[in-house]
């Protein structure tokens, strides 16, 4: 099944929860925030349900997020249900705080892999970035993931020019001892990156420029199909990942898609609009039915959100805090990032 610009539908995000314990500046900045009515979110059973509809029509890969996906009651049984169903890859983001005592469970109920976001190995940093102190959860988190028998983790950095820009090393360097790849994504100026600048994007560019410059020639690696992370290797065979939805959008190949938890799929991490598909399971539409639903809005699909916003001269913050209080949808938490 092919969009307008040729593009498969694989990969499905999938949004357990809006809420969240940590308050990351270029996230979730306020303190007080409308959260999704809980009579509205999906059921593990609904999901579940929507998610046998996505892999008829392609979907192999599924990623639970968030808000912060441990926050949801029980994830261990949804994961149990989605890992009986064929899929090639079936992971989780985190930021972590709470991953030490879910490791096991979630390893138990047939996840495959875990990322976790770590900004910065500092805890003052962490502190003021999230507006929690967290960090040596967080850590402690990341150092269970081995442990609990996981492989193929990987670390997300929000590269933020000003904040975190000199520890890009630094954290290549931990992640050699997690063992987990790192990935350094731009920063983006989606939902609730209010106080997003052009001037704070810590560029590819200049990730690379500064990773040279430390470690020497950094050779880039073959992408693997539909991946948003570009991936180079090290002089001493290291790897790492660069996100750069920012400055160099790679929406040309975007295979995925976003299933928020009160069930409103976004066909882009930009779209104004999402398409309900609560309501016509909720009024017992069939397995057919959710399947044209869906079809038909694949088909349509032409939205390029971050090379459109490239395009945009004098370019400010994607969506005004008064849009955001007026409608949640549009924020990155609700939408799983
Ligand atoms: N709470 C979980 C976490 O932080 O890993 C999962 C949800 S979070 C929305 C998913 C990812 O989106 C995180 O890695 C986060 O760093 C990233 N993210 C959030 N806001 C962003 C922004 N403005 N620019 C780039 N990445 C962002
Ligand atoms: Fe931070 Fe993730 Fe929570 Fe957003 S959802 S505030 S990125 S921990
Ligand atoms: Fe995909 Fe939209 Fe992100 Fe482009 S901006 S990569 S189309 S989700």
């Amino acid at each position: 099944m092919l969009d307008t610009y040729r593009r498969p539908l694989r990969n499905l995000r999938i949004s357990v929860t809006d809420r969240c314990n940590l308050r990351c500046r270029y996230c979730m900045p306020e303190a007080e925030y409308t959260w999704l009515p809980r009579r509205d979110l999906l059921t593990f059973e609904e999901i579940s349900t929507l998610v046998d509809v996505f892999v008829d029509l392609g979907v192999d890969k599924v990623r639970l997020t968030g808000g912060e996906p441990l926050l949801r009651r029980d994830l261990p049984s949804l994961v149990t249900m989605l890992a009986a169903k064929p899929l090639r890859d079936l992971a989780l983001t985190t930021n972590g705080v709470l991953l030490a005592g879910h490791v096991e469970a979630l390893k138990k109920a047939g996840l495959g892999r875990i990322t976790v976001s770590l900004d910065t190995l500092r805890a003052d940093r962490s502190k003021s970035l999230s507006q929690r102190a967290t960090h040596p959860s967080v850590l402690k988190g990341i150092a269970s993931v081995a442990p609990a028998g996981f492989t193929g983790t990987k670390i997300d950095t929000v590269a933020l020019n000003g904040v975190n820009d000199d520890e890009l090393v630094d954290l290549i360097e931990f992640g050699r001892t997690v063992p987990a790849e790192v990935r350094f994504i731009e920063y983006m100026d989606v939902g609730g990156a209010t106080t997003w600048a052009p001037e704070r994007v810590l560029s590819r560019a200049e990730m690379l420029t500064r990773l040279t410059a430390h470690y020497g020639p950094i050779t880039p690696l073959r992408n693997e199909d539909g991946a948003p992370a570009d991936r180079f290797e090290l002089p001493d065979g290291t790897t790492f990942g660069i996100v750069s939805s920012t400055t160099q959008p790679f929406c040309a190949t975007c295979d995925r898609s976003r299933l928020t938890a009160d069930g409103l799929w976004y066909l882009c991490l930009y779209a104004m609009d999402g398409i309900n598909l609560r309501d016509p399971l909720r009024e017992g539409a069939t397995h057919a039915e959710m399947a044209k639903l869906i079809t038909d809005a694949w088909w349509a699909r032409s939205d390029r959100g971050a090379v459109d916003r490239l395009a945009e001269r004098d370019r400010l913050p994607f969506i005004p805090l008064t849009a955001l209080k007026r409608d949640p949808h549009l924020e990155m938490h609700t939408r799983g990032g």
